[in-house]
């Protein structure tokens, strides 16, 4: 077997090697470097020093369920609604059960919008044990959610929806819903995004039996 052998290190370079300056350096100069050593550096030749500020973000989520339930008068389930659009399919007889109209999408914008400022949450400010919230439209949520960030000074960055059910299908009403949103929260419909998707069939939203919803929301404070 060969004997391995390292490489030796390079050679320093002729100027790491050099101790000596280059030139003669003259009596004024020595003097004045001699002043420069001896008393310390002015304060603004030094780096400035680096401060991280946190930007004023916060970030929520929001998530809500209802159960579907036969609609009135053969069951107790409301109207269909999601985002303040009532889904209209003649096909489909059920709707959310819910103290209040059941806009499972308007009570997780409300608690994304609450949570991201670490506020009481729908449940807290609206109890569904309230006469005065009965069949009530889930829109009033929204606005007083929008209100109370807005008292604080935060504003929406924008927003981001999931609502998952199996039926009807949400595609032709998608915006329709974003405006809606836009709207009550007075911001562009560009930042309000809206997805739909189904249980693939499985589980109590994939056969009907119930609606969800899942919001993030991102807040800025100028
Ligand atoms: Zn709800």
């Amino acid at each position: 077997m060969a004997k391995v052998t390292r490489p030796r290190s390079p050679a320093k370079p002729a100027s790491a090697r050099r101790t000596k300056p280059s030139r003669a350096v003259s009596r004024t100069e020595s003097k004045r470097n001699a002043r420069s050593t001896s008393k310390p550096a002015p304060q603004a030749a030094r780096a400035p020093a680096q401060r991280i500020v946190p930007p004023n973000l916060r970030v929520g989520h929001g998530y809500d369920l209802h159960r579907l339930e036969l609609r009135s008068p053969a069951g107790p389930g409301r109207p269909m609604i999601v985002g303040g659009v009532i889904l209209d399919d003649p096909t489909f007889d059920r709707g959310p059960v819910a103290h209040s109209d059941g806009d499972v999408l308007y009570h997780a914008v409300v608690d994304a919008l609450l949570g991201a400022l670490a506020m009481p949450d729908i449940g807290q400010l609206f109890p569904d044990t309230a006469a005065a919230h009965e069949g009530q439209d889930s829109r009033d949520f929204v606005l007083a959610a929008a209100s109370t960030i807005a008292k604080a000074g935060w504003s929406v960055v924008n927003l981001d929806c999931t609502v998952i059910l199996q039926r009807p299908k949400l595609s032709p009403v998608k915006d329709r819903i974003r405006a809606n949103l836009a709207n009550l929260l007075g911001v562009d419909i560009s930042v309000v995004n809206l997805k739909g998707k189904t249980h693939e069939k499985v589980d109590a939203v994939g056969e009907s039996r119930a609606v969800e919803a899942h919001v993030v929301a991102l807040l800025w404070k100028p």
